[in-house]
């Protein structure tokens, strides 16, 4: 796949110039100096698209960090209550039911908990209803995030160490712009809503945050979409998404979007750095451009936009 890599981490373009001395970590483009300071890639399906004016984001792992560590919390459960087998190499099952998860990362937890019922009567078991092991999940991680909820809610730590870096900055230039912005989450509405309200984001998506419940067919990430371009007389070239899920990125390339992937390194927010699981997925679906976090958020908007 031909990709334009703009990154000071791994440089992988023949078409990139030497790094600039007085730019210290900017990558130089051919023509110019790079405006990035960041790893960005364009994928070979990348065009500018000056028409956009609805913007829809995932929200955990997108802009939410306060559910960062659920992926231990989900396997540490399958792992315990998958039966084992007189074979098993725990590493292979560790394996496979991780691949499950992260697979279905951006869908609903539910379809995670189908997912893994099936291993269970794969193996003879007789599973729980999915919707059983979403709660006992939810029990767990919500042990987990606890501390993290209370520090929020009394002001104890700022939003900024669990907003996605930059996100606070590029919502506001989505803003200025007049942008319509929306929340489509796989996580519960009741959750998005107050983990938004945690980090301060609620005032820029209004009413439009949708989530799931546990009624699950009534919503989904496509239904969101679905509904932005028709309630608003839209086309697809009029979208763009951000998420680190594919469900969002493929939903949004399906409808002839635009879609930001965005390999978030959760464990250690302002790291720069790319999740490799997640960019090969998100490129596996089409996505036009790969970032790690919004610290290029104005750069990136303005090549975007451009006309
Ligand atoms: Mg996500």
């Amino acid at each position: 796949m031909f990709l334009s890599v703009f990154s000071p981490l791994k440089v992988t373009s023949a078409s990139i110039a030497p790094m600039s001395k007085e730019n210290t970590g900017a990558v130089a483009e051919r023509g110019g100096p790079s405006p990035f300071t960041g790893h960005v890639e364009f994928t070979k399906n990348f065009s500018p698209r000056p028409h956009i004016s609805h913007a829809v984001f995932d929200f955990d792992g997108t802009l939410s960090l306060i559910r960062e560590g659920w992926p231990e919390i989900m396997l540490a459960m399958f792992v315990e209550m998958l039966p084992p087998r007189a074979d098993d190499d725990p590493a292979a099952v560790s394996r496979m039911l991780f691949d499950d998860m992260m697979q279905l990362n951006g869908k609903q937890t539910i379809y995670q908990m189908i997912q893994f019922a099936q291993r269970v009567k794969e193996r003879g078991g007789s599973p729980q209803e999915p919707l059983w092991y979403k709660h006992e999940y939810l029990r767990r991680l919500e042990g987990k995030i606890q501390d993290r909820i209370e520090s929020l809610r009394t002001g104890r730590v700022s939003p900024e160490k669990y907003l996605l870096h930059g996100s606070t900055e590029l919502l506001t230039l989505l803003a200025n712009r007049k942008m319509n912005l929306y929340l489509a989450s796989g996580t519960d509405e009741i959750f998005v809503r107050r983990e938004a309200d945690l980090l301060g984001v609620t005032k820029f998506f209004g009413d439009r945050i949708y989530g799931a419940k546990d009624d699950y067919k009534s919503f989904s990430k496509k239904m969101v979409i679905d509904r932005i371009l028709r309630e608003n007389n839209i086309r697809g070239e009029n979208l763009l998404a951000f998420g680190d899920g594919y469900v969002e990125i493929q939903n949004t390339k399906e409808v002839g979007g635009l879609a930001v992937a965005v390999a978030s390194d959760e464990a250690h927010n302002g790291s720069g750095k790319i999740d490799e699981w997640k960019r090969n997925r998100l490129l596996a679906v089409d996505a036009d451009i790969v970032i790690p976090d919004y610290r290029d958020a104005a750069p990136l908007l303005n090549r975007i936009l451009s006309k």
